[in-house]
This record gives structure tokens, C-alpha cells and sequence, in this order.
């Protein structure tokens, strides 16, 4: 196993991103099928069994340079560099919290745009073996806006492509095996909005689940979307294993346009039909996310509504207390609001937990540290942006709150 490429977060710029840059013509080797590999081979007359060393160089010892492919021949390394990427990020920068039992790595991309990914290892318990989970980006910044998200302050920058997303993967996995363990499982739950650049999640959610590559179990990785009805109807259509995440946030439509505004495209009666055809589909689990916010969306009412839109589905509700973002004015439920609202989702059948939020010190949740090196806006900007989401939460909250408009009466969104 070759050691970890990281450098420390001091080497990094964290505060002011660099300019995006030109792209490096050549595409990142782990993005490659098995059969595009082979091809490629074919076409340079080498023999069959070198696809098998190189996926072994690439996903069993998380080779980041030609030089670690030791198994190939010289001529067949420099042929490999000059067509490829062997490692897509070209510098990461982590940062340790929880003693250790969490670290966040921020990745520059060869055009200098960052990233960010996260891994979080939970001791083994009673019930449960070691798991360390990695929890990945899929584009650079999102444009889905959502106003509690620090990534959703930064705007769409650009969609990753498969070998970007799974070098995330790998970074860690060599990580980890440096002390002897690996990757168990991975979320799709850095930055970006996975369903609005589908191909590539799906190429690279492939090649995680794929046994003659990565080979982690399909039911360990987690896709999570703020809900992109075609997306989700396409990925049932192809009945993979993988499980699959909604963000809800809330089940009246009036603050669900405010929380996620996709929900003005995608409304949520249609984005809970189509995850209900996934869990069809594959018959697995759907989980619903649901950040808890002080005084906007965790009321009892919020519950029950909730509980009234799951009822009778194969669902699952994560109750995500919600970190603090700098530019909204919102406050994390108390602990005590968290279980009020998780009793009465259980009390009406429904299966709830409530996440532990892991790495708050270095802003481990979704796209915090992006936020924290992106050049912060001026006071008067934030206190603008602050003020305009009061006042539309407000909004929200009245029309959600009054009589008869909780939960949309018409069909299902198209
Ligand atoms: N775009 C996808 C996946 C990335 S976000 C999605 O929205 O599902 C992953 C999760 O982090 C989402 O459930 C999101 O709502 C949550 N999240 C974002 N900002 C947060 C914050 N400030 N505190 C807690 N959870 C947050
Ligand atoms: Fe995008 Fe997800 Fe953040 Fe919303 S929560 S802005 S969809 S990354």
C-alpha cells in the first residue's frame, strides 16, 4: 500500500480560492470501465492481462502515481501518463476533530477549483463491526441554493467528473490503510447535488460497487439528493442497490420552497412518488433526512405532517440537528425539540433516528469548510440575506400554519 499523499491544511489557501485554471486534457484513469480500459490495451497491442494488474495497482493498493504500478513494464507506465491521471486531485489538505474520529480533507482539482470530503470512523460497538464512513463531493459548490447549506452559498462552480469523485474514495482508502483498515462505506453527502450530474454518480457509484474494481457493497453506498424527480425515477429504472437519501426537510410545501427550492420544480408529492417506485423497485429503504431548525420546521405539527406524507412507505426518518451556517439567521433545535419530534414519528409508526452530528469544531457538515475559505461577504450583505430569509420563512410558516393548506390536496406533481 503506497502512504497517503496529504499535505497539512497550512499548506492550502483556505481563505481565498485560487482562480479556476485550464483543464488537464487527459482524463482521470479510475474513470475508465473495465471494458474502456481493455480496449485501450487492444489498441496498444498489449496483452489481456495488464487491465487486470492496472485495476489491481488502481483499486487494491490506490496507486496515485505511475511509479506505484510496479507490476507494469516502464514503456507501459509512461504510455499510462501520457494518456491519463492516475490521481485526479492534485493536492488534499486534512483537518482532524473528534480525536481523530473524524477528518475532513479539502481537495484542489486540477483547474484549482476545491472540494471537500469526509471520513468518519465509528468505533466498533455491540451491535455494530468498525465502520468508517466517507462521505463524498459530486460538483464543485450546488445550485440548488438551499439557505441552511454553506455549499449553497457558494453557487454552482462545476459538475465532478466519476474518476474525480472516486479519487475522493481512494484518497481515503489509502489512508486508512496505512493503519490497517478501509473504507465501509461511502454517502454521497459532500458537496453537490448528486442527481443533477447523474452520469457521472452513476459511473462512479459503478466502480465503488463494482467487485473487479473498488468491490464495496452496493447497500454501503448512499446516494442523497435534494429530490430530482427524473433522477430519482431514472436510478429505479435501473434497480441498483444503493440506497438511496431524500432530503425533505420539511412536508409543507410552502417551507419546503423555502428550505430547498428546487421544490418550486420538483414539488414534494411528486419527489416522495418517485422515491417510493425506488424503494419498489429494489426493495430497499428509503431514508428521509430532515435537518432540525429552531422554530421553523420542528414542531409537532412538523411531525405529524411528516409522519401523515410517510405513512404507509417503506421509509426511514434521519432527524440531522442542523449546524450553523454564518449566513442565516436559524438556530439548531434544542435537544429536547429532537426528541419530542422523533416520539411522535415513532408513535405513529414511523422508523426515526437522530443523527450525531460529527466534526462540528471543523465544519464537517455539507460544504462548510468550502464556505470558510470562499471570501466571505460583507456584513451588510449577510445581514441583507439574513433579513430576506426571515421574512420568507415567515411567509412560509404563516401560509404552512394556516388551516387546510398543510399538505397539497391535488395530484402528485408531474
Ligand atoms: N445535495 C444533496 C447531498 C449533499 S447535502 C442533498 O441535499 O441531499 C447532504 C446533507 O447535508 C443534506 O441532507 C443536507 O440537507 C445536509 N446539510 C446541509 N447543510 C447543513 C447544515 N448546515 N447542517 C446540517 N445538515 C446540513
Ligand atoms: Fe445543494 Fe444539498 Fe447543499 Fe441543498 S443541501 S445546497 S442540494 S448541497
Amino acid at each position: 500500500m503506497t502512504p497517503s499523499s496529504a499535505v497539512t491544511a497550512g499548506d492550502l489557501p483556505l481563505v481565498t480560492p485560487p482562480a479556476a485554471s485550464a483543464r488537464d486534457p487527459r482524463p482521470g484513469l479510475s474513470g475508465l470501465s473495465t471494458g474502456q480500459l481493455a480496449a485501450w490495451l487492444e489498441d496498444r497491442g498489449e496483452a489481456g492481462y495488464r487491465a487486470r494488474q492496472i485495476a489491481d495497482a488502481l483499486w487494491r493498493h490506490g496507486a496515485s502515481d505511475p511509479a506505484q504500478m510496479r507490476t507494469l513494464p516502464g514503456s507501459l507506465r509512461s504510455q499510462l501518463s501520457a494518456s491519463f491521471r492516475i490521481n485526479t486531485l492534485a493536492e488534499t489538505a486534512v483537518r482532524p476533530a473528534d480525536a481523530g474520529l473524524t477528518e475532513k480533507a479539502l481537495h484542489r482539482l486540477d483547474d484549482g477549483r476545491l472540494i471537500e470530503s469526509v471520513l468518519m470512523r465509528y468505533p466498533a460497538r455491540r451491535e455494530s463491526r468498525e465502520r468508517a464512513t466517507v462521505c463524498i463531493s459530486s460538483q464543485a459548490g450546488c445550485a440548488v441554493g438551499c439557505p441552511f447549506c454553506a455549499t449553497g452559498e457558494l453557487g454552482f462552480e462545476r459538475d465532478l467528473d466519476a474518476a474525480e469523485i472516486v479519487d475522493q474514495v481512494r484518497f481515503w482508502s489509502r489512508r486508512l490503510a496505512d493503519d490497517g483498515n478501509r473504507v465501509t462505506n461511502v454517502v454521497f453527502m459532500g458537496m453537490g447535488e448528486p442527481l443533477l450530474n447523474l452520469d457521472a454518480v452513476v459511473e462512479a457509484a459503478q466502480a465503488l460497487s463494482d467487485p473487479q474494481r473498488f468491490g464495496l457493497g452496493a447497500r454501503h453506498i448512499t446516494i442523497s439528493t435534494s429530490g430530482v424527480t427524473p433522477g430519482i425515477e431514472r436510478l429505479a429504472s435501473m434497480r441498483p442497490q444503493w440506497t438511496m437519501a431524500v432530503s425533505l426537510h420539511s412536508a409543507r410545501p410552502a417551507l419546503r420552497d423555502v428550505l430547498v427550492p428546487l421544490n418550486r420544480r420538483y414539488p414534494l408529492q411528486g419527489v416522495v412518488a418517485a422515491a417510493a417506485a425506488y424503494a419498489r423497485a429494489t426493495g430497499r429503504r428509503i431514508t428521509y433526512e430532515h435537518i432540525m431548525i429552531a422554530g421553523i420546521n420542528d414542531t409537532p405539527t412538523d411531525a405529524d405532517e411528516l409522519a401523515r406524507l410517510l405513512r404507509g412507505h417503506l421509509a426511514h426518518v434521519n432527524l440531522i440537528p442542523m449546524n450553523r451556517v454564518a449566513h442565516t439567521p436559524w438556530q439548531p433545535s434544542p435537544v429536547e425539540r429532537l426528541e419530542i419530534f422523533a416520539g411522535r414519528l415513532r408513535g405513529a409508526g414511523i422508523s426515526t433516528t437522530i443523527r450525531r452530528n460529527r466534526g462540528i469544531e471543523i465544519g464537517a457538515a455539507c460544504g462548510q469548510l468550502a464556505a470558510e475559505r470562499s471570501e466571505s461577504p460583507p456584513p451588510a450583505t449577510v445581514a441583507r440575506r439574513r433579513e430576506i430569509l426571515e421574512t420568507r420563512s415567515a411567509e412560509a410558516l404563516q401560509s404552512a400554519r394556516s388551516p387546510g393548506s398543510l399538505v397539497p390536496s391535488g395530484p402528485p406533481a408531474p
